[in-house]
């Protein structure tokens, strides 16, 4: 018996995040009269969507021809064709709709001379699949893109009446019978303990950017989704696919937008030299990020690095008239002069690729739904559980994700888990009981970490783990760094039971919080690591000094990993390759998407 009580909530949903993908769930479920509940580690609109800057992708053709099969075929390309095709299908078309929705619902997008949504180019979107010149996709709010939409869509969510439970900390998913049945959480202002029951528990939780030294991602981006459902022994999918965005700032990490390129940036060496340009003759500078990325560090441990050390590079936008600049991308201006004390009407920004995004993730089907794969059945879905956004995986983004494909994944499938929601949770039914047994277990592991009295602090393993997976987990990947990284995250996760927490308060107890955040970081980047050792091909943002060529009669899959402790079992499941519509019916051209060699 747990010496905690706790509070008892029933909801038919209970969403756990409120980024852009747990507010468009949340809204969608509350539009359709579905009793829902917002959870929360932080007040909605501070969620790491805010951050976004460049914009959203959709095929609205407001700049020029645009067709979502062309959209597909850029994210099937991006991918590096390992992306499911159903998913990939769905979001490319729903995308439209998906950004019209978010006008209506009152996002301020930027505006053409017309008055219609103003776009922009972005790395890896083209026109005529690929053969084409690049096409301006992105619909953007200036360079705050991702605060328009949250705060948009929170406040229709309020006025669609779900219920918002804010500062509460998810600990872990309630699961009776073989399905989930609620999320045990942790008041941090008073701490008191909640168990929410619903018939259906949507993990909206974002990333994991954190398991790393520098990354873009917010402080907050501590994979908690993907703990839990590794804790609840469920699998997580492609996570050895981990983005480095071409355009940190050195030192801070913090993010240049890719938008930044799209109005007319470029990079250059120690040479002065407009490297990518021999690297990507056609699309230069706005080649996917996986190849700018790899190029940067190829450029800089080739010797033609900027700076004292030689160890980044230059992003120069002083070309760009003032005004552009003001009108299109002042927060970036702001961004430059706060972490790089340059001003880029006149100086370039030194910047290095920093971790960015996850491909990798709960997987899901292209309705949210968890997956809980067997070698038979390997699209079983696991009942009352879906993942939306960063924290699931669809997949749409395969082994490398295509700028400003995220927001709209997050509205696509964040609208698509409340679609299928409506259809298969029946408000008027009962709601299947909480299982005591799981609620005394969660808190029995919450007591456990308060009450943690080994010998190494919560910041100093975080450090040891974020150190170790920015050494042997980044943008090149050979054999031997890579087996060497899995024997020393072993070691790090092991300590795990040696954790030394001082504070054994339940009001605002961050060092608890960072430690259960910690614990839910680690399962993440073991996985990463370890299957990221396994895959002996060069893919996406899976680049293997040792096997530089993609292999897609062996690992053209998707990996899955369980992680139970310091341990981590590995299996794989086939790709879809089935459009949802065939080109008789208006969809895809099979040949058209066909794998072929990825050059931009
Ligand atoms: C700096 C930056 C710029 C970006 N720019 C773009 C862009 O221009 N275009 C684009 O397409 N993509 C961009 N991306 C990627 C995109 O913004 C993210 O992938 C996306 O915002 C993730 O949204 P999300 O809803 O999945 O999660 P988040 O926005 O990260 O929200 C996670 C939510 O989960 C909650 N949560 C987490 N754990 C718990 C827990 N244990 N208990 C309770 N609540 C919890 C948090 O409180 C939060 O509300 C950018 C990313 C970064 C870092």
């Amino acid at each position: 018996m747990t010496a905690y009580p706790y509070e008892v909530h029933e909801y038919d949903v209970v969403v756990v995040g409120a980024g852009g993908a747990g507010l468009r769930a949340t809204l969608g479920m509350a539009e359709q009269g579905l009793r829902t509940a917002c959870v929360t580690k932080v007040f909605p609109t501070r969620s790491h969507t805010v951050a976004a800057q460049g914009g959203i992708a959709a095929s609205l053709s407001n700049m020029g021809p645009d067709h979502w099969q062309w959209h597909m075929y850029d994210t099937v390309k991006g991918s590096d064709w390992l992306g499911d095709t159903d998913a990939m299908e769905y979001l490319a078309r729903e995308a439209p709709k998906a950004v019209y929705e978010l006008e209506h619902y009152g996002v301020p997008f930027s505006r053409t001379e017309e008055g219609k949504i103003y776009q922009r180019p972005f790395g890896g979107h083209t026109t005529e699949f690929g053969e084409g010149p690049p096409v301006q996709r992105t619909c953007a709010a200036a360079d705050r893109t991702g605060h328009a939409i949250l705060h948009t869509l929170y406040g229709q969510s309020l006025r669609h009446n779900a219920e918002f439970y804010i500062e509460y900390f998810a600990l872990d998913l309630l699961i009776t019978d073989g399905r989930c049945t609620g999320v045990v959480c942790w008041k941090l202002d008073d701490g008191t303990i909640h168990v929410f029951n619903a018939k259906m528990v949507v993990l909206a939780t974002g990333g994991y950017g954190r398991a790393y030294f520098s990354a873009t991602s917010a402080h907050t981006c501590t994979g908690d989704g993907g703990g839990m459902v590794a804790r609840a022994g469920l699998p997580l999918q492609d996570m050895e696919f981990v983005q480095f965005h071409p355009t940190g700032i050195y030192g801070s990490g913090c993010l240049i937008t890719e938008g930044a390129r799209g109005e007319g940036g470029y990079l250059t060496n120690s040479e002065g030299e407009r490297f990518m340009e021999r690297y990507a003759p056609t699309y230069k500078d706005l080649a996917s990020r996986d190849v700018v990325s790899r190029c940067i560090t190829i450029e800089i441990r080739e010797g033609r690095g900027v700076g004292e050390h030689k160890d980044h590079m230059h992003l120069n936008l002083s070309h760009i008239p003032p005004e552009t600049l003001h009108e299109r991308l002042p927060g970036i201006s702001e961004s430059a002069r706060i972490f790089a004390g340059v001003d880029l009407t006149k100086e370039p920004i030194p910047i290095l690729p920093t971790v960015h995004y996850n491909m990798g993730g709960i997987p899901t089907n292209y309705w949210g739904e968890v997956l809980n794969p067997t070698p038979e059945n390997p699209d079983r879905i696991f009942p009352g559980l879906m993942a939306v956004g960063e924290a699931g995986c669809a997949s749409v983004h395969g082994a490398n994700r295509l700028g400003s494909n995220s927001l709209i994944d997050l509205v696509v499938f964040g609208r698509a888990a409340a679609i299928r929601a409506g259809e298969i949770v029946d408000p008027k039914a009962r709601n299947h009981p909480v299982d005591k047994a799981g609620i005394d277990k969660a808190l029995d592991r919450f007591d456990h970490f308060r009450n943690a009295s080994g010998a190494v602090p919560t910041a100093d393993l975080r450090l040891e783990m974020q150190k170790t997976m920015q050494a042997d987990a980044a943008v090149f990947r050979t054999d031997k760094t890579l087996a060497e990284g899995v024997k020393k995250m072993e070691k790090v996760a092991a300590k795990m039971d040696d954790l030394k927490v001082t504070d054994r308060s339940l009001i605002w107890n961050s060092d608890l919080m960072e430690t259960l955040e910690l614990a839910n970081l680690m399962p993440n980047a073991l996985a990463t690591i370890v299957a990221a050792e396994a895959r002996k091909e060069s893919r996406g943002a899976h680049a293997h000094e040792d096997y530089p060529d993609r292999d897609d009669k062996t690992w053209r899959k998707h990996s899955l990993a369980w992680v139970d402790g310091d341990k981590v079992r590995l299996a794989y499941r086939p790709v879809h390759l089935e459009p949802l519509t065939k080109e008789e019916n208006g969809g895809i051209d099979l040949k058209k998407i066909a794998p072929k060699k990825r050059v931009y």
